[in-house]
């Protein structure tokens, strides 16, 4: 039985970054018909944000990543907390120990921290150099007696190398001498992440550990301690790295990438995971757009991506575009309204004419605040013409003339209905004898004061004949 698992610390906002493991977990696990858990990595205790944490939850439940064991789920497994877990931790390291795999270290945490900063500076790699390997048992016994503050460091081998097979980074070595006797359980008692993503894998039976590749080259450390714990190995899926447009790394401080930003903006939980599935993974065949179901019918390990992928907003909004054009009309209308409520005031709008703006814009729009944008030519009383306007409106000396029959043909409709601004357009047509650009953007542009928008008769119809022919008359 395949079982992933996604192992988020809350300690920020969860960018696309990270929602992209989640869904990758879930889709190797699902296609495999296995099992998608959910695990808190909350042992930075001083970084712990227990809004990221509710965040994560409704996340997930949002993108309808649902998982078949968790923190408030029941699971064989548990607790899937990892403050919950400490003693496991504590017995784990002990055991280490006990084999001679692990040691306890006394050394000053502020010293070594300079140390580390020195040969940093000098661009150097700095290793802990391995002091307290060679306390006798009396030593530590004592020093353990005088509560003096301790860690306890993995003993790494200092010949020979560690080898794995990467299901997308392929075969990978490193030689021991390289790899730092890191610490595993730190002062305060809690394990490293370096620890506790080993022991809980191990425990929680995770057969396949996908993660970013940032890990790739901590791996071996983690295979050193599988073994000596007795821990069957794992298989490893690193994911290719998901970078700003700019090629920089994604953070959770940064607000574009923010995932919950994003839906309130109106991004539909189906085209960002759409995207996202793109993101690092190739389809076998030329398909775009994908379900969720698909997704999990169609991926295929082998066809993640190396290199680093790139998160374009705008691909994201193209795929937002036609899910947003997708929806029925009712579902439409109900995600796009409160984007609209919230920018302007609406009520001495009829629900008629709120409904026909909406429903213009809905082939238009790539997210869902972009129709506060959008419609505010017609909230605002006078339009503001930009300079590329002004420049069209001075660009043919028909212009004008074009512009006045259609004010007097505006004047003339009795009845208000979209027939009639059709046959005013046609009748300034055949009287100004003027065509295409000429005819349509200096209407466009004098009513709505943009170049480019919904359709003329569409837009004419919602604007009113008042704010119209006002607005032509001012020619
Ligand atoms: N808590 C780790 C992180 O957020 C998870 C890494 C992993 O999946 O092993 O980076």
């Amino acid at each position: 039985m395949t079982r992933t698992r996604f192992a988020p610390s809350p300690t920020g906002y969860m960018h696309i970054g990270n929602l992209r493991s989640a869904l990758f977990a879930y889709l190797i696990a699902k296609h495999d018909g296995g099992e998608f858990i959910l695990r808190l990595e909350d042992t930075d205790q001083d970084r712990y944000d227990d809004k990221a944490e509710a965040l994560i939850y409704e996340l997930l439940k949002i993108f309808s990543l649902s998982y078949d064991e968790g923190p408030n789920k029941k699971g064989e497994y548990g607790p899937y907390i990892q403050s919950e877990r400490l003693n496991i931790y504590t017995k784990y390291a002990e055991k280490l120990v006990e084999n001679g795999d692990a040691y306890y270290c006394f050394c000053n945490e502020e010293t070594l921290n300079h140390e580390r900063m020195k040969a940093k500076e000098e661009g150097k790699t700095y290793l802990y150099p391995g002091t307290c390997r060679k306390l006798s048992s009396e030593e530590v016994q004592k020093k353990l007696a005088a509560k003096e503050k301790y860690v306890i460091r993995q003993k790494i081998p200092k010949e020979g190398s560690t080898s794995y097979h990467d299901l997308v980074f392929g075969d990978i070595t490193i030689q021991n001498k390289d790899l730092e006797d890191q610490i595993l359980i730190k002062s305060d008692g809690y394990p490293t992440y370096n620890f506790a993503n080993v022991v809980d894998d191990a425990l929680m039976q995770i057969t396949h550990v996908t993660r970013g590749c940032e890990y790739v080259s901590s791996t071996p450390k983690y295979l050193l301690l599988y073994d000596a714990l007795q821990f069957p190995r794992p298989e490893f899926i690193h994911l290719p790295l998901v970078l700003k447009k700019d090629g920089t790394k994604m953070s959770k401080r940064n607000k574009d990438e923010n995932v919950l930003d994003l839906l309130n903006n109106g991004f539909l939980p189906e085209a960002i995971i759409n995207y996202l599935a793109l993101l690092g993974w190739s389809p076998k065949k030329n398909q775009e757009f994908f379900t969720l179901n698909e997704l999990v019918e169609q991926f295929d390990v082998r066809k993640i991506h190396t290199s680093p992928s790139c998160y374009d907003v705008k691909k994201l909004e193209w795929f937002n575009h036609h899910y947003i054009m997708k929806l029925n009309d009712e579902k439409y209308l109900a995600f796009i309204y409160p984007f609209l409520n919230k920018a302007y005031d609406l009520k001495e709008k009829s629900e008629e004419w709120i409904r026909e703006l909406l429903l213009s814009y809905k082939n238009y729009l790539s997210f869902g605040s972009e129709i506060a944008l959008v419609t505010h030519i017609f909230f605002e009383e006078e339009v503001t013409l930009e300079n590329d306007c002004i420049e069209f409106l001075k660009s043919d000396k028909s212009i004008k003339n074009t512009l006045s029959i259609f004010k007097d043909e505006i004047a003339k409709i009795q009845n208000w209905q979209k027939e009639n601004i059709e046959k005013a357009i046609k009748n300034t047509e055949a009287k100004a004898q003027v065509k295409g650009k000429l005819l349509y953007m200096p209407i466009r542009i004098v009513t709505s004061g943009v170049m480019h928008g919904i359709d003329l008769v569409d837009t004419i119809y919602l604007l009113g004949k008042e704010k119209v022919y006002r607005r032509l008359r001012g020619i």
